[in-house]
């Protein structure tokens, strides 16, 4: 045998799989596509520090971009509100620096990396890759969406998410834009990352993102951007199986990405840490139910609140831009205060529910959402 573990797939979840199976003592080997752990990068950045807590990685200068200090949603009318982040803790990180921290943390425990190779095949008894046929006993799939879209295309979004210099942005303050026409199913979004420098980015359903972003910026003013990506993403929930056989699939591929906003960092992350640890323990006592436990843990952790985000989701991309315009005009400073206080920006349903369920005016958006709507709710 080669290696205990080979994980195609050298980001977030691949590599803190990694960083906990060397934990133990067993030989794992990363193989990562690209030329560079980090690059090229394809996120966003924002997480909640009691998340990164969890993860076990404290951020450092390099890889800690920027702290929130408010989130702005804003209505198709033009209408917003705005949301104190403080409470919740949201920073963004630099997603190159931060992959290289994790990165590190698996090479200190043991695990070995190698960029640029790339998995070809699961083999009986391994993995061929671009570097030639690897014997282990565990094969993990940390590919990312990648490994899920040509298993199901209803899934993705396309997304597009370009780095742009621009004097109009506020530092310390996300916006998100709905709208049902421009992004249907999905928002725009505009992430601060220092001083006159954010990643600005849109997704939707059946959108053309590369023109859809250009008339986003070009709404917003004088800018100048400086990287363009297009990455899918994916916003169906969890595959059904995690582990199949010594195969064990974690992170965005296995669809543990949020449904609602797609980060996936945390409970990407999370999987990870997850799955490796009952690696370990599988490696250890050689009993196979030892390798079903991570997909009971990460589903006891997230269950729940991924089919609430999913049911959430069902319920916003049939509202049309009228009814979330209604909406916006009964939420109260009470509910925003509830919200900014009380909610949790890693399950955040109980607040998406508060914002469907206000009162009033909303009496035309409840009779389109009936009894999910309650569903929510309870
Ligand atoms: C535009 C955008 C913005 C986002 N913003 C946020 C955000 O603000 N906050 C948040 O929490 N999440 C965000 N996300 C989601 C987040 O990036 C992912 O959930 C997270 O990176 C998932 O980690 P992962 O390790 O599962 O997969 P990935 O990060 O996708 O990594 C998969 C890795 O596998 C490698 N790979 C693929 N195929 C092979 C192969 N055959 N062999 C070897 N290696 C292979 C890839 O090169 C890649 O490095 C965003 C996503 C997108 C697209």
């Amino acid at each position: 045998m080669d290696y205990d573990v080979v994980i195609a797939g050298g980001s977030v979840a691949g590599l803190l799989c990694a960083r906990e199976i060397a934990a133990k003592n067993h030989k794992v080997l990363v193989i990562e596509e690209d030329y560079e752990i980090g690059t090229p990068e394809h996120c966003g950045g924002v997480v909640s520090i009691p998340a990164m807590d969890d993860l076990g990685v404290i951020p450092m200068r390099a890889t800690l971009d920027n702290k929130i200090r408010s989130a702005t949603i804003v209505a198709p009318s033009g209408k917003s509100f705005t949301l104190d982040a403080r409470p919740q803790q949201v920073i963004v990180l630099d997603r190159r620096e931060f992959d290289k921290q994790i990165a590190h943390q698996a090479q200190v425990n043991g695990a070995e990396i190698r960029v640029k190779s790339s998995l070809r095949e699961i083999t009986k008894d391994g993995v061929r890759t671009s570097d030639g046929e690897i014997k282990c006993k565990v094969v993990v799939d940390a590919r990312g969406v990648s490994s899920l879209i040509h298993k199901d295309r209803t899934g993705t979004l396309q997304s597009a998410q370009y780095e742009v210099f621009a004097d109009w942005i506020d530092k310390e303050r996300i916006e998100v834009h709905l709208d049902q026409e421009k992004y249907p199913g999905f928002f725009a979004w505009v992430i601060p990352t220092r001083r006159d420098e954010a990643k600005i980015g849109v997704a939707g359903r059946g959108i053309n993102p590369a023109l859809v972003i250009e008339e986003f910026l070009k709404k917003k003013g004088k800018h100048s951007t400086i990287r363009k990506i297009f990455a899918p993403i994916w916003i169906k929930g969890p595959i059904k199986e995690f582990v199949t056989g010594n195969v064990i699939t974690i992170g965005d591929a296995a669809g543990q990405a949020k449904p609602t906003t797609a980060g996936g960092i945390y409970s990407s992350g999370l999987g990870g840490i997850l799955a490796g640890r009952s690696i370990s323990k599988f490696l250890d006592s050689g009993k196979e139910s030892s390798l079903s436990e991570y997909q009971k843990k990460w589903t006891g952790k997230f269950g729940k609140e991924f089919e609430h985000m999913l049911l959430a989701r069902s319920l916003l991309e049939r509202l049309d831009n009228k009814s979330i315009d209604s909406i916006f005009d009964s939420i109260t400073p009470k509910i925003l205060d509830e919200i900014s206080k009380e909610g949790s920006f890693d399950f955040h349903t109980t607040s998406v529910a508060k914002i469907l369920g206000v009162r009033g005016s909303v009496k035309a958006v409840q009779a389109i959402l009936g009894n999910e709507l309650r569903r929510l709710l309870n």
